[in-house]
């Protein structure tokens, strides 16, 4: 098997482990984990203050050059390494369904991306996130209900700060009976300004009855 798929930790090359891991025993101890999902006002709830009432926001790991995070996120997102994705996906899901905070999620909404950009990478990365959560909680993953679309010509030809100010308007919620009273987790792989995920559950939170969270793989600060 080794001679076709060799088997070795991503982390440090190691070939000490586990069948099914990609990750050697010590990496997996050794990852920047934030611990963000078992903690009430963490750095990326703060993000979203007084711009969008989330009920809780977490990230699963810091995002820092240099590290094995980096490296998993580059050959997941740009080498299409959908086990990598799955993989990270299920630990984050371990995190979510072992506190209280992320426990009554009923459904998972990966962050869209732009149809054309999903279309040339070949996935979205949220959406194989998902499924590493949704493998852990069991709950289901609503994919194409909220969608996101390109400028018009007409609005690409506005200045630049009206054009900033579109991006709210680029997001859409396609079916809305099926997200009303349910309390709903907003999947993306690197959190930095949060301008994106806000325009997003911006439109989401419209909707009767909603509660919304925030779940990222990783949390870059500045
Ligand atoms: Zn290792």
């Amino acid at each position: 098997m080794h001679l076709f798929y060799p088997h070795v930790c991503k982390g440090c090359g190691s070939d000490v482990i586990e069948d099914e891991n990609l990750l050697c025993l010590q990496c997996i101890n050794n990852l920047p984990y934030t611990n963000f999902s078992v903690h009430a006002n963490n750095p990326v709830e703060k993000i979203f203050w007084g711009r969008l009432p989330l009920t809780a926001a977490m990230s699963e790991f810091y995002f820092a050059k240099g590290t094995v995070i980096q490296r998993l996120v580059h050959e997941f997102k740009y080498k299409g390494n959908k086990d990598v994705g799955m993989y990270l996906g299920a630990m984050m899901g371990s995190s979510l369904i072992s506190n209280n905070r992320f426990k009554k999620i009923d459904a998972l909404i990966p962050l869209p991306l732009y149809a054309d950009k999903e279309h040339k990478r070949g996935f979205n990365q949220a959406n194989i996130l998902c499924e590493g959560i949704a493998e852990m909680m069991n709950i289901p993953v609503i994919k194409g209900n909220v969608i996101r679309k390109r400028f018009t010509q007409t609005q690409t030809k506005k200045h630049r700060q009206e054009r900033w100010q579109n991006v709210e308007g680029s997001f859409k919620v396609d079916n809305i009976a099926q997200l009303k009273d349910k309390h709903l987790l907003l999947v993306d792989d690197v959190i930095t300004t949060g301008a994106t995920l806000e325009a997003c559950g911006k439109e989401i939170l419209i909707i009767d009855n909603v509660k919304l969270s925030v779940a990222t793989l990783a949390y870059a600060f500045k």
